[in-house]
């Protein structure tokens, strides 16, 4: 139990609650918890990660298989080779963000927990992250890694692409605004063929443009501060600009890529929307203009 106390005195939850059959995304949530523990160099770090490993390995061991595939270990109760595709998209999604966004990843390791049923997920959560249960998925930072955990079901892809896509933008970014951490785990919760024009929020928003005069409000999303002050149009909307700013103008890209420098130099960043305005005048029409195609 030491390894989940340990763990538990650092962490953020966040967890996605899709109801299975309609809206895709109705609850998103996280709880934040006061930081004590100091980050472990990386070579620490990982010999303890390996002993507790070793030691969860002594026990009956509810894993049918567990493979590394750096940065990940992934621990499954079912056979990996039952979501191959799922195997392989993981080993090209840090490549992918990493190039869209001109990123690097640190190599602190991701463990990825793969359950075959949501009663087992659910009996794992609840001793070591009480909140996640009831959730359909979740990733949780720590310093010693990041973890994401997902049980078997319909959209276990896309939600696991979704949790590790956080998991891997909190490995290369300080921090990471909330509105462009859910923007950027919908555009990359899909396989990369589909991002571009796959996405269920590609309709939704070309019917709110048309039918509802929707307009985007860069700054409205760069208000909010926790994920539950993201509503399901936040996300769809948070999606909408990420995918101006990958596929729209390279002024978009530009635009992000002094961002996030700013962000990882520790200096509070110039807000996105302004490096935006200063690159792209009618910055509203020109996302309009982009999402309607
Ligand atoms: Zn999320």
């Amino acid at each position: 139990m030491t390894h989940q106390n340990s763990h538990l005195d650092r962490f953020s939850i966040e967890s996605i609650l899709r109801d299975m059959r309609y809206a895709p995304l109705t609850v998103c949530l996280i709880l934040i918890a006061v930081a004590s523990v100091t980050a472990s160099p990386w070579s620490r770090v990982k010999t303890s990660v390996a002993k507790r490993f070793g030691q969860d390995n002594a026990g009956a061991s509810q894993w049918t298989e567990e493979r590394q595939l750096e940065p990940y270990l992934i621990r499954s109760e079912f056979p990996l080779g039952d979501i191959q595709d799922l195997v392989q998209d993981l080993g090209d999604l840090q490549v992918d963000l990493e190039s869209m966004l001109r990123l690097e990843c640190e190599p602190r390791p991701i463990q990825i927990y793969l359950f075959s049923s949501k009663r087992t997920y659910d009996q794992y959560l609840r001793i070591r992250v009480p909140e996640g249960v009831n959730r359909q998925a979740l990733y949780v930072p720590g310093t010693d890694a990041g973890r994401v955990y997902a049980y078997r079901q319909r959209e276990l892809e896309i939600d696991v692409r979704h949790e590790t896509t956080h998991a891997l933008l909190h490995n290369a970014l300080p921090y990471v605004p909330i509105w462009i951490d859910e923007g950027l785990a919908e555009y990359f919760e899909i396989p990369a063929p589909s991002r571009s024009k796959g996405h269920r929020h590609r309709k939704e928003l070309r019917d709110a443009i048309r039918y509802l005069r929707w307009k985007p409000n860069v700054e409205a999303l760069e208000g909010k501060r926790k994920l539950m002050d993201m509503d399901a149009n936040d996300y769809r909307d948070a999606w909408g600009i990420v995918h101006f700013l990958m596929h729209g103008p390279a002024e978009a890209r530009e635009a992000l890529f002094v961002y996030f420098d700013e962000i990882q130099s520790g200096a509070a960043p110039t807000p996105l929307s302004q490096h935006l305005r200063e690159r792209i005048p009618n910055l509203n029409q020109a996302i309009i203009d982009h999402l309607k195609q």
